[in-house]
């Protein structure tokens, strides 16, 4: 949802984006990002959601947002949640070596 903010340097409103704002899945049937399962037709629709992140601007925004809130279903940033529970396993290990 883009936001309206007040910017000393232009001395104006200006509306800031979100990346959701951008998405290229915006419009798209929502349904077609949440397959069911991964075989069969949900092959089919997952193959589809995928090229359309493969068009997105935001895919690193959007897989970093699934990651970091644990979107345990649906395909992010074009992975589906199979291929994300590595990179949650390896972003929590990281985030515990950080923080001790
Ligand atoms: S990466 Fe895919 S799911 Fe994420 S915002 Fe872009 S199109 Fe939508």
């Amino acid at each position: 949802m883009s936001t309206k903010q007040y910017d000393p340097y232009l001395g104006e409103e200006i509306i800031v984006l979100e990346w959701r704002d951008i998405a290229a899945c915006a419009g798209q049937d929502p349904s077609m990002f949440f397959p069911a399962g991964e075989t069969g037709p949900a092959a089919e629709q997952i193959k589809m959601a995928k090229k359309i992140c493969g068009t997105c601007e935001v895919t690193e925004e959007c897989l970093t947002y699934a990651i970091e809130t644990n979107q345990v279903s649906g395909i992010w940033g074009g992975l589906t949640e199979d291929e994300r529970r590595p990179v949650r396993r390896r972003w929590l290990a990281d985030r515990r070596r950080r923080t001790g």
